[in-house]
């Protein structure tokens, strides 16, 4: 078999760099191993930039009518009371309309709506677009990919080899790059329960000692995400369900019905998270993006949207490559020149909101609880922070902001205008550079 591009891994990831590549006019076979749909849990919360993304792809309204959006984030420190409502102590409310951009919320989806959105999406170019069902990469053989589909064995030869299969990845192992894991202290159970119809705000609750994320998806379902000491999950699990429901409804009492509707603890999934950064995107013709190429910890809600905005650059430039009839293998070094760095830092931004949230001493709460709250009181840090997780665009905070932040220095009176953002919002030239490039490196 011979296509232009070959993709290992339909996830979110490979599937919007297909649906672009076809878009375009190439050939692209991507090889899923999964034969249908997967239950597990794997991000829902799709942000601004990656919405810009899924515009251009001519997905968006669809992406829309299928997600609950959220226009901003709550940060709620409560005293839990025993059988009681909590008591709240802080509320800070971080708004993606901070950010100077049309793309002003983000958006919950079912992670399986949205890979399903983007295949079909693909399959409107069905001459171009060859997606391949249960069928497994294996490997590299004679510069080709052999993939396993049933009892077949298949090669397959392209120009380009795209690994985008998560986590574990042939194409990085064929790379050979360095993978340096970093665990945390906690662990997360999530799933995803009823709630009411007027629970439609996304709030992390927290105590000392409890963390409990609420995300509202469409249909009246909210997904949760509580955190527990890692190791913790079987001592959990032997406590019963009922633990489950006391400590919910003693954080969120609006979801003390809806967390009931957990009748078995198949339904609820552990998380363990993780990170990593690969050194190299690319080798030769070969090229890895999302998480097979970096795992970000999921505080931040960022892991998809990575995957989607790598496969933008990606795709731009190869869709370029094939229409100057440039050689893949001498300009990839374009998409490692953009995406590394951002992911670095959204890296680094997700492991701070991590840390942030992993140590149970009430002195670090009151620390937290502050620091959280100064980002809302001081503009500069509210733009920053909104406009970095958006993924539009990377404004670094500077060591004033640190000490604001840290309470050290007093928070600044001054509104961030619409104009001083723009110089920190991507650009087309930033996010495709080699447009603009006469000559190759
Ligand atoms: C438990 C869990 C919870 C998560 N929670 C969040 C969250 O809250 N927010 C968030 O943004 N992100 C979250 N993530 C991360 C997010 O799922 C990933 O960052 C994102 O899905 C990456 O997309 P991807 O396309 O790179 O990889 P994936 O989505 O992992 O897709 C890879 C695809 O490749 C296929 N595949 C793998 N190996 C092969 C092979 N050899 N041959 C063929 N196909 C193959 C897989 O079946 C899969 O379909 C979570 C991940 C996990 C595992």
């Amino acid at each position: 078999m011979k296509a232009e591009v070959f993709i290992a891994g339909g996830g979110v990831g490979g599937l919007a760099l297909a649906a672009k590549l076809a878009s375009r006019g190439l050939h692209v076979i991507i090889a899923e191993q999964l034969k249908k749909e997967s239950p597990a849990y794997k991000g829902e919360l799709l942000q601004p930039k990656t919405l810009a993304i899924l515009e251009r792809l001519g997905v968006l309204d669809e992406i829309e009518a299928n997600g609950h959006a959220l226009d901003e984030l709550r940060f709620q420190e409560v005293h839990r009371r025993q059988g009681q409502p909590p008591e709240e102590i802080n509320l800070t409310e971080l708004s993606y309309s901070r950010v100077a951009t049309t793309y002003d919320h983000s958006l919950m989806v079912p992670h399986e709506k949205t890979k399903e959105i983007l295949r079909n999406k693909g399959m409107e170019y069905e001459e171009y677009f060859h997606y391949l069902p249960g069928a497994r990469f294996l490997g590299f053989e004679n510069g080709m990919a052999k993939v396993k589909q049933k009892k077949e064995i298949l090669y397959i030869q392209a120009g380009v080899y795209i690994g985008a299969e998560g986590r574990s990845s042939p194409t990085r192992d064929a790379m050979n790059v360095e993978v340096n894991r970093k665990d945390y202290n906690h662990h997360f159970l999530t799933v995803t329960i009823p709630r009411p119809e007027s629970f439609t705000k996304g709030k992390i609750i927290t105590t000392s000692s409890c963390f409990l994320g609420l995300f509202p998806l469409p249909d009246r379902e909210v997904r949760t995400v509580f955190l527990i000491k890692a190791g913790d999950y079987k001592k959990i699990k032997e406590l019963g369900l009922e633990h489950l429901y006391k400590a919910y409804s003693e954080l969120e009492p609006e979801l003390a019905e809806g967390v009931r509707a957990i009748q078995d603890w198949k339904t609820v999934q552990l998380m363990i998270p993780f990170t990593y950064h690969v050194d190299k995107y690319y080798s030769g013709n070969l090229a890895i993006l999302g998480d097979a190429a970096h795992t970000v910890h999921p505080m931040a809600g960022e892991g998809m949207n990575l995957a989607v905005q790598d496969a933008d650059v990606l795709g731009e430039l190869l869709a370029w490559c094939w229409e100057e009839g440039k050689s893949y293998a001498d300009h990839l070094h374009y998409y490692e020149e953009v995406r590394k760095p951002r992911v670095e830092f959204l890296l680094n931004l997700s492991h701070m909101s991590a840390l942030v949230y992993s140590f149970r001493y009430e002195w670090w709460r009151r620390f937290r609880m502050k620091a959280v709250q100064r980002i809302f009181d001081d503009d500069y840090l509210h733009v920053k922070q909104m406009l970095n997780i958006s993924g539009l665009g990377k404004w670094d905070f500077t060591f004033i902001d640190r000490g604001i932040q840290g309470n050290v220095l007093p928070v600044r009176k001054k509104k961030v205008s619409d104009q001083e953002q723009q110089h920190f919002l991507f650009s087309e030239a930033e996010d495709y550079p080699w447009k603009r490039s006469k000559k190759g490196r």
